[in-house]
């Protein structure tokens, strides 16, 4: 979908129609921006910025309390469009999204500025002058969101991208488009209330071809969450007009138990790593690899808790842990990998089908897959489903070995009483964070950057490198001493170079003897430079 869409599709694809995953119910249909209209959505963010980019960062503060203050205010209406847009549960809307949405924006109004002011760095050899580095904002930043998390998905990178001085366009999935009209009516207010255009963040639904025209349209950076196929189109589509961008695709994050860890801590984040948003993180733990000595034991205490969850569609009123996934191509591919494994001699522990008698297609009952091996597909392909595939390691280096065994490299986690020996398979780890006797909350922690390696994209969200990733980094040099004499270099003299030579002998040898040297150097390179 990277080609523009010609006419007759563009026609036939003019709205999207949208669902509740976890009813079935028809909710209504939202448009499918065509090129054209992204490309003047873009030009309005463009006027809407040149006001912001001048704004103070205590005024940039004041919209985010602001935004803070109208999100814990409608907490409970936004959980509920969330839920009926992606299908999953109201305790998941508030915990993974309403809160870190929240400690993002508490953080960011505290330090947002700290990282962001200009910083006066030394200016090394050159004395007279002072060096500045500065944080411009980068003018409007485009957004291109996937379905597990629909309001996180939006605010996560919107937030640092208004604080550092920019506009935003926010390309939401197709699969969760219904709630865009609410999160940005919230947003319109906000910015209204504050004395703000609208069109200052602005949320825009279609298709991949919609992401596209966003990606093509001149925007000053995009930031694409979503899968690895995709992102390499963005990547190509921005090459055309050298837009940089931050890709946070996939992952196959590992979690390794090793023979000394707290299983019952293990077997609780190994569960929510599961099955939290019916599995459709990109921070899942996909692979969990747990030590012979302590492997069938961790297997009972996962199942466990496993058998004890209930699953039904989240707002129906009952206590709900588990509701159903929101894209159907998706409960396929979950589906398709689940049966290779089995077929292939992986053991069933807990579920394996979709959940007969709910309200929709959509669910998949909470699986547990023991004895998972390197030959089956779900070792390699993403399942970003309700499944948790465990794997017998034998030692650390095994499980070292394994956990690196992957095209992604997103996240990981360790579990360890040994804090020596968690750091020291943490540091073996290659991906873009490790949490040690936890899972995922690195995510809770602002100050930490966000991103992946390998498979799993580049560039980082959250912490300094977040905010500043959404500036140009500018170097300004200065005056520090009322001196103003110019550099003469042309025309050129005889004797320049031996005086240049001599110049940078003279500052970086080692020991004295070499270093008088070159003062003697110097001293007659001037002297022939003087009389040529
Ligand atoms: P997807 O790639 O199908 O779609 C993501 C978005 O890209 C959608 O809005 C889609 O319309 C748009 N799109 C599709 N083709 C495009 C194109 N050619 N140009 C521009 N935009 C285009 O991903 P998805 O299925 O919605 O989401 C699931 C994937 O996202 C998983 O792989 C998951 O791991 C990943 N994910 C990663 C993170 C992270 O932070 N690393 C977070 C959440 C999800
Ligand atoms: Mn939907």
């Amino acid at each position: 979908m990277s080609q523009p869409a010609t006419q007759l599709e563009q026609e036939v694809r003019a709205t999207i129609p949208c669902t509740d995953p976890a009813t079935g119910e028809r909710l209504g249909d939202v448009p499918a921006l065509t090129h054209d209209e992204v490309h003047e959505r873009i030009a309005r963010a463009r006027k809407a910025q040149v006001s912001w980019r001048l704004t103070p960062f205590a005024e940039r503060r004041r919209v985010l309390a602001h935004l803070l203050e109208m999100l814990l205010e409608h907490a409970d209406s936004l959980c509920e469009e969330i839920c009926r847009d992606a299908g999953k549960t109201l305790h998941n809307a508030m915990l993974g999204e309403i809160w870190p949405l929240a400690e993002k924006l508490r953080w960011t109004i505290a330090h947002g500025e700290t990282h962001l002011r200009s910083e006066t760095v030394s200016s090394g050899l050159l004395q007279h002058k002072r060096a500045r580095v500065e944080y411009h904002p980068l003018g409007v930043i485009g957004v291109i969101t996937p379905w597990n998390f629909p309001l996180q998905n939006i605010l996560g990178p919107t937030i640092p991208a208004l604080f550092a001085g920019n506009a935003v366009i926010i390309k939401v999935s197709e699969w969760t488009s219904w709630s865009a009209e609410p999160f940005e009516q919230l947003l319109h207010r906000c910015l209204a209330d504050c004395g703000y255009s609208a069109d200052l963040i602005q949320i825009i639904t279609g298709y991949g071809d919609t992401g596209a025209a966003l990606v093509s349209g001149g925007v000053d950076k995009i930031v694409f969450t979503g899968s690895m196929r995709n992102g390499k189109r963005v990547l190509e589509d921005s090459a055309k007009t050298l837009t940089p961008v931050i890709l946070e695709l996939g992952g196959k994050d590992p979690m390794i138990v090793c023979d000394d860890a707290d299983l019952d801590q293990a077997a609780h984040a190994a569960v929510s790593a599961a099955f939290i948003a019916s599995g459709q993180m990109c921070l899942a733990a996909e692979r969990v690899l747990v030590f012979d000595a302590v492997y069938d034991q961790f297997i009972a205490k996962v199942q466990d808790i496993t058998l004890r969850m209930r699953q039904d569609a989240p707002l129906s009123g009952k206590l709900v842990d588990i509701g159903a996934m929101t894209m159907p191509a998706q409960l396929e591919i979950v589906e398709e990998l689940v049966k290779d494994a089995v077929a292939k001699g992986a053991s069933l522990k807990a579920g394996g089908r979709r959940t007969k008698g709910k309200p929709s297609k959509h669910y998949f009952e909470p699986t547990i897959l023991a004895d998972v091996t390197d030959d089956m597909r779900i070792m390699h392909e993403e399942t970003f489903g309700p499944v948790m595939s465990i794997i017998r390691v034998e030692d650390e280096a095994q499980a070292v070995a394994v956990a690196n065994e992957t095209a992604y490299g997103l996240s990981s986690s360790v579990f360890s009483k040994d804090p020596v020996r968690g750091r020291r398979i943490a540091d073996q780890i290659v991906a873009g964070s490790t949490c040690i006797n936890d899972w995922a909350l690195m995510y809770m922690v602002q100050d930490l950057p966000f991103g992946g390696v390998k498979g799993s994209g580049f560039g980082r969200l959250n912490g300094r490198e977040g905010l500043r990733a959404c500036t140009n980094t500018k170097a300004v040099v200065e005056d520090r001493l009322p001196i103003h004499r110019a550099i003469q270099l042309f025309p050129g003299r005889h004797h320049d170079y031996d005086v240049t030579r001599e110049g940078v002998r003279l500052l970086y040898s080692k020991g004295l003897a070499k270093k008088f040297d070159a003062l003697v150097g110097l001293g007659k390179a001037l002297r022939k430079r003087a009389l040529s």
